[in-house]
């Protein structure tokens, strides 16, 4: 151990939200209304976040988890219903299918994005599959384009998990544009934050209406509805809901944070290729880039090691963490924990090898050139042992 140095640089942070005196305001404002349950605000950070995707609608719930749940619940899957889903996710991929009694089918990825493509989804199709849930990994765009042809031709449902795709594009328009259903996320650790939020963004008004009562315990009259009715309305439960909704004070954070959205990518996109050109240098280090067919927002910036990198890659977290910064294991596999343990599944090695190799570095809108370096520079080191003294 090293006596600690004087005046040690602050600890650099894998992702802090860009948050700022102007949403703070506006969940003042919200509050100072009286109207704090979902309301007004929230009906217009659906209508901004829907026209921003190009959907039809937008429909606010309390996380994309919930978002997840509500699409599926929406499709009417099941018991005895197949869904692909790829293992290489955030484990709420996987879990929405187990909440509607549907058996989630884990679907390997291509090494380039880390997403479900046609030939890994055909690989594990069979009679029973009736959905795939595929995933926008770290905000790298999957190409749904392909997937919804081929989807159409099956015979079956294509739902975008798009959590962490704020700003991503496919041929220059926004990821979920013409999506059946796509969920989003608002948790601190994507682009768009509201602290706790999610989305569901889809352009049939049917299924819009019918997600806006599955999210309020199935209720035909909203309560935002029944508040500006002159005459009484009586509610009526059409179907088993969920109180799934999101409060006024997070749509008014929202719809602050969806104004600094090109803004937000911007910076992150200048960062990422920053960061490619500074570990052109280092040996062993793969990192993540933007598909032919589109352009991610770097919600994640992934690198891969190389099998023959001289330390593996938990102990280069550790490295890091050492010189001050807070990197993260790279995308989980869902398959590997022990909530799926016995979980029946086919051979997936893209999966674990990008689950197993790969990291996340700090990107974050305030990240200064300097802390990159720091960071570029720890990476360096680990890469050539004894370069670096060791
Ligand atoms: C973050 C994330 C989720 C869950 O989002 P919450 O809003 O936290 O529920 C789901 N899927 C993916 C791919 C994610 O990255």
């Amino acid at each position: 151990m090293s006596a600690p140095a004087e005046a040690a640089p602050a600890r650099v942070p894998v992702m802090i939200p860009w948050l700022g005196e102007e949403e703070a305001q506006a969940a003042a404002d919200a509050v100072l209304s009286g109207w704090v349950a979902q309301g007004p605000r929230v009906a217009a950070f659906e209508a901004a976040f829907a026209e921003r995707v190009g959907a039809g609608h937008g429909i606010a719930v309390s996380s994309c988890t919930t978002a997840l749940h509500l699409a599926l619940v929406a499709l009417d899957l099941g018991p005895g219903d197949e869904v692909i889903v790829p293992s290489l996710s955030f484990i709420a991929t996987a879990n929405a299918v187990r909440y509607v009694g549907a058996q989630p089918v884990f679907a390997d990825v291509e090494p380039d994005t880390g997403n479900l493509t046609v030939a890994t989804v055909d690989a594990v199709r069979t009679g029973r599959t009736k959905a795939v849930l595929v995933v926008h990994q770290g905000g790298v765009p999957a190409d749904v384009h392909t997937l919804r042809d081929r989807c159409a031709d099956w015979g079956l449902a294509l739902v975008e998990d798009a959590a962490c795709a704020i700003g991503s594009t496919i041929g220059g328009k926004s990821v979920g544009q013409g999506a059946l259903l796509a969920a989003w996320s608002f948790h601190p650790r994507k682009v768009v934050t509201t602290g706790e939020g999610g989305m569901i963004t889809t352009d049939d008004a049917a299924r819009a209406e019918r997600l806006r009562r599955l999210r309020e315990h199935g209720m035909n009259a909203s309560a935002a509805q029944r508040h500006a009715s002159s005459t009484p309305v009586l509610e009526s439960y059409l179907e088993v809901g969920f109180n799934y909704r999101m409060t006024d004070i997070q749509a008014a954070v929202g719809l602050v944070q969806l104004g600094k959205l090109d803004a937000m990518v911007a910076r992150r996109r200048v960062l990422a290729a920053r960061y490619d050109e500074l570990l052109r240098d280092v040996p062993g280090l793969s990192p993540v880039r933007d598909p032919a067919y589109g352009q991610g927002n770097f919600q994640s910036y992934w690198v891969l090691l190389a099998e023959d990198f001289p330390v593996g890659r938990d102990a280069l977290l550790a490295v890091l963490s050492d010189a001050g910064i807070s990197a993260r294991r790279g995308i989980m596999a869902a398959h590997l924990e022990p909530a799926y343990r016995g979980h029946p599944h086919g051979p997936l090695p893209v999966t674990e090898r990008i689950s197993r190799d790969s990291l996340i570095l700090p990107l974050f809108h305030t990240m200064t050139e300097e802390q990159q370096d720091r960071v570029v520079a720890a990476l360096s080191g680990a890469a050539r042992p004894s370069v670096a003294g060791g």
